[in-house]
Parts: structure tokens; C-alpha cells; sequence
């Protein structure tokens, strides 16, 4: 049996990341940048009018005053996206929109309120200094400025830069396939109607929503019975996929031949048993070079076991550099006492309580309650030398889900 941190060491060792694919920046969202991108060219491409009003070279307003007011020729009419057609000299203005190019020889713009429009003239009455009202070529980004770095994940703001830098594609790393098997006799799809003695296979469904929330592309294996041939069969079967993921059958049960699959000819394995609970009986190893994670069979259990070893392993695939979930501290709202030997990973709900935030378990903890995952919002992690909490103590929070902690947000009725 090894630690959690040792299986992690192990499993991220041997992660080789994905390659890289071109994709449409409108499906980029999310996903993690491959190259970095340099401007082609300046953004704004042209010094233009940051406001409506007259276009003006800024040392003929100097002596312009209220009381003394000056009178300026409007030489044109300039809107957003049309060239200017004259040169300004001395005494004149141009008549400019938000967005429209200055014209040569202006070098600042009166915003609107501050003149008095008069037929083809414009008078102004307060001085404006060089650069006023101007957004100047560059100002936003300069030609051959870096802005984005490879390995960001691409929010809304860097997909409209690559708009503006005229990049209609972009390179990030490919998605991961993930195959999922589910194994044993006792399961059946969920379309059927189980018989005594059966259940619902509700793991692969899981394993997919949680495949999916990290990036991948879960491809559903089915079910495999526990008969050691047809297990190995439906692992060549997840030959095209880039990882491997089993669940069930991995324990020392009677029908537990996911480790000997493993140990057969061509395939491997590095670690079985993690220091963890739930998720004891996880193996990691690979079928025919492609990596596989033998996940335990129980609904909570393949979870957290997905949670710690695999997630991360996905994440870091695709080129993420933040891998591992946010930590939070919180007070624990009850006792708890804990084997030694074991992380445990217990399933609970944080919230705000006055003005502190306080832990709760989501009621049953066994590896096989579904519904412990339901409702948790973090997990309360306890290291192995841990024996007990006590109610009132600080913990050690991993959040699964920190929109859930904000119990203060204003509600809109
Ligand atoms: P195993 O490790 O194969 O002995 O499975 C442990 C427990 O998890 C057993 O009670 C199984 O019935 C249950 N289990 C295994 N696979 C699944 C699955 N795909 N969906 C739901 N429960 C499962
Ligand atoms: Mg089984």
C-alpha cells in the first residue's frame, strides 16, 4: 500500500501531454492554449477619437477661455471606419465619432458637450492639451507584444483578443479519450429493469460526468463480466483511447481480475492499494501502453478515487498548470474520529455561518453512499496521522464546487 502523495508522484511522472490540434476560436472556451501569441499588428491599427466631438490641434485652443471663446472652421464630417479627406491646419476642426480615425495634423479631440456647434463653425471655450480624447496606434497592444502565454486556459477575454488580432484559429492541446468499463456480474444498463441480486451500473456515469467536467471525452466501454477473458477483451477494446479508466473488480474478492489482467504480458502495473478511504483498492498501471486506472467498484469510492489520482492526471494531460483542487479552511461542525493509516476524504458541505465558514458531513460516509457525494461541496481532508477532530477545530478543505460557498449573493425576486 502507498500514500496518496506517493501514488500521485507515480502517476504524474509517466503523464505525456496531449498533442496539439487547430481549433475555431468560437469552441476554444475552456480549453488550454497551445502556442504563444504574439500581435501581428498594433490594436487600435490608428490614432482615433476615443469620444464624439471636433478633432483639433491642441496648441490652437491654448488661448481659448469662456469668456473669451474660440471660433473654429469645421473642415469635415469623419464617422467610424471612413478615411479623413483633408490635412487640418491652423484654426480648423473636424467634426469626429467615437472610433473615427484623427486626421494629420489634429492631435486632440473637444468631447461634444464642452463646444457650441455654429453652422460650419465650432466654438470652443476651455484649452485642451496634446493627446486628449485620443486612443493612440498601440495603445491597447503593440505590434509584436506578447499576450497570451502557452498553457493559459482561454477565458472569454483572451478568445476576443485573438478576435481582434484577426485569428479565426487557434492551436490547444487535444482533448483526452477516455474509455470506462465497468466490471461485474451483478450490473446492468440502466435501461433494464434490474432482477433480484442486480444493480444499476451508475459508475460509468459518473466516471463520464466527471471526465467531461475535466476536459475529456469519455468513450462508454459497457459492462464487463467478471470472467478474466472477457475482461481482457474489452481492454484491447479501449486500444484508441489515451486513457483507461475501470471500475469494479479490482479488490480481493473471488472475481477480482483487473490486477491480473494487468500482470499479464504487454501490460503493467506500478502501484495496487492507496493509502486513502474511500478508494483503498485502486491499482494504476497500463493495457498495451495505454495508461489505465483500476478505480474501486463502490459508487462513492470511484468518485473520490476519480477525484485524487485521475483528475489530476487529466488536467495536467491538457496542459493545465493548476491540477489540483482549490484548498479552504473551515471549522468542523462535529467530531470525528478516524482510523490512522488512511487519508480519508470525507464528503461535506461548506457555508458561511455568521461570519465564519463551517464544514458538515453529508450525513452516511460509507464507500458505498451515493448520496454523500449529492450534496458535498468539498471534501474534508484528514491526513493519515490524523486520529480524531474535534468539533470547533480548524480543517482542511479540497472545494469541488466553490459557487456554492457564496451564501451572501443578493437574491433577485
Ligand atoms: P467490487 O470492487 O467489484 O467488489 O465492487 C464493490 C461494490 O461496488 C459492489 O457492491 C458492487 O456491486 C458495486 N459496484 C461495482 N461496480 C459498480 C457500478 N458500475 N455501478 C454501481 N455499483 C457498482
Ligand atoms: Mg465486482
Amino acid at each position: 500500500m502507498i500514500s496518496v502523495e506517493r501514488a500521485l508522484a507515480t502517476i504524474l511522472a509517466g503523464c505525456r501531454p496531449m498533442e496539439f490540434e487547430k481549433i475555431d476560436i468560437l469552441d476554444a472556451a475552456g480549453r488550454v492554449i497551445g502556442e504563444d501569441v504574439i500581435a501581428q499588428r498594433d490594436i487600435p491599427a490608428v490614432p482615433n477619437s476615443a469620444k464624439d466631438g471636433y478633432a483639433v490641434r491642441s496648441s490652437d485652443t491654448k488661448e481659448a477661455k469662456a469668456r473669451k471663446p474660440l471660433e473654429f472652421r469645421v473642415i469635415e464630417t469623419i464617422a467610424a471606419g471612413s478615411l479623413p479627406q483633408k490635412r487640418m491646419n491652423k484654426g480648423q476642426a473636424a467634426r469626429v465619432m467615437t472610433g473615427a480615425m484623427i486626421p494629420k495634423g489634429a492631435d486632440a479631440v473637444v468631447i461634444r458637450e464642452d463646444t457650441e456647434e455654429k453652422g460650419k463653425t465650432v466654438i470652443i471655450k476651455t484649452p485642451v492639451s496634446r493627446g486628449a480624447e485620443v486612443r493612440f496606434a498601440g495603445e491597447d497592444v503593440k505590434k509584436g507584444e506578447p499576450v497570451i502565454k502557452t498553457g493559459s486556459v482561454l477565458r472569454p477575454g483572451h478568445i476576443g483578443m485573438l478576435a481582434a488580432l484577426g485569428r479565426a484559429f487557434v492551436t490547444v492541446y487535444q482533448k483526452p479519450r477516455v474509455a470506462i468499463l465497468s466490471t461485474g456480474d451483478e450490473l446492468v444498463e440502466l435501461e433494464a429493469d434490474p432482477s433480484p441480486g442486480k444493480i444499476v451500473n451508475s459508475n460509468s456515469y459518473s466516471l463520464a460526468a466527471q471526465v467531461r467536467d475535466c476536459g475529456g471525452i469519455p468513450m462508454m466501454l459497457g459492462i464487463a463480466h467478471d470472467n478474466r477473458s472477457e475482461l481482457a477483451e474489452k481492454f484491447q477494446a479501449a486500444g484508441r483511447a489515451d486513457v483507461v479508466l475501470s471500475s469494479g473488480g479490482v479488490s480481493v474478492g473471488d472475481y477480482d481480475f483487473v490486477k491480473d489482467v494487468m500482470a499479464d504480458s504487454g501490460n503493467a502495473m506500478h502501484f495496487w492499494k492507496v493509502a486513502m478511504r474511500p478508494g483503498k483498492p485502486t491499482a494504476f498501471g497500463s493495457i498495451n501502453g495505454v495508461p489505465l486506472f483500476g478505480l474501486p467498484g463502490n459508487p462513492a469510492a470511484v468518485m473520490v478515487s476519480f477525484e485524487q489520482l485521475v483528475r489530476p492526471y487529466l488536467l495536467k494531460m491538457q496542459g493545465h498548470s493548476r491540477i489540483f483542487r482549490q484548498i479552504f479552511k473551515a471549522v468542523s461542525a462535529q467530531s470525528i474520529r478516524k482510523e490512522t493509516g488512511f487519508k480519508h476524504f470525507l464528503r461535506a458541505v461548506v457555508q458561511k455561518e455568521g461570519d465564519r465558514y463551517v464544514a458538515r458531513m453529508t450525513g452516511e460516509q460509507g464507500s458505498g453512499i451515493l448520496k454523500s457525494m449529492v450534496a458535498a461541496n468539498a471534501f474534508i481532508v484528514l491526513d493519515e496521522n490524523v486520529s480524531s477532530v474535534k468539533k470547533g477545530d480548524e480543517v482542511v478543505l479540497q472545494m469541488l464546487d466553490e459557487t456554492m460557498l457564496r451564501t451572501d449573493v443578493p437574491r433577485f425576486e
